[in-house]
Parts: C-alpha cells; structure tokens; sequence
C-alpha cells in the first residue's frame, strides 16, 4: 500500500479491529456489490442492490456502498463519504451507527430533513454529499 499517509493506514486498521469495516463488507456482499480497493484505504462497493438506505453513496467502516457502476466514487462526494470512515474511527466503529441514527431523528425533527442538522453529515460536508441546508421549522 505504497503512498498511504499514517492517518490513512490508521483509520484503516482502527475500522478493522472496531468491525465498522468488517460489517461494511458484510452489506456489500448481502447487497450484491462488486468490491474492489480504493483510494486511501478505502473499499469501493459499487452496483449494491438493496433499495436502502437511500442514499447515492453511504459508508460503513472504510466500505463506500453506491448502486452506481465502478467511477461514480469520485471528486467532491468520494471526499465526503472518505469523512465518514474518518468518523466511523473517531467513534470507535459501531457506535456510530447509532448516534447517526440519533443525529438523522433530530436533523428530521427540527428541520424536516435527514441531513441539514445531523452532525456527522455537516461535518463531512453537506454540499460535498449533495445535501440541502435546511433552516430549522420554525425559521419558515
Ligand atoms: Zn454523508
């Protein structure tokens, strides 16, 4: 893995011994995705066939899942699925899973959207995941 930088490899094997990445391997192999190494210790899992979530792309561990065909991970939204992983470590992996679930509750009931409060996708960029900025319900 020539090219790596330190925080790379680390989030890579921090997502393997905390399962997030295990797990990611484990819906892409459920959903039907062909698998195949990527960028910065990244997994790409393209062609995933189940209709949830729905989402273009969605990141468990170091797996980044789309229904898209191999090249749709790329540019701005690559990056910010790339944030995700770093967040999945940061959490120490599967506790992630339910604090975004928490964070999407409260972005959907303050705002009516999915994403516009939830802390993990503002921090990995709202607009690099194709996301609205949506004011609180009672802003409108
Ligand atoms: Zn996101």
């Amino acid at each position: 893995m020539g090219g790596m930088k330190p925080r790379h490899q680390a989030r890579r094997v921090i997502n393997w011994v905390n399962l997030s990445t295990p797990l990611g391997l484990l819906i892409a192999r459920v959903g039907g995705a062909t698998v195949r190494r990527g960028d910065l210790g990244l997994v790409y899992a393209h062609g995933y066939r189940i209709p949830f979530p729905i989402a273009g792309a969605f990141t468990v561990g170091n797996v980044i899942l789309t229904k898209h065909p191999d090249g749709f991970l790329h540019g701005r939204l690559l990056a910010h699925e790339a944030r995700h992983a770093s967040q999945y470590a940061a959490c120490l992996g599967l506790p992630m899973l339910v604090l975004y679930v928490l964070n999407l509750t409260l972005s959907y009931a303050v705002t009516g959207d999915l994403a516009s409060w939830n802390v993990f996708e503002r921090m990995a960029n709202l607009e690099d995941g194709g996301y609205r900025r949506c004011p609180p319900r009672w802003r409108r």
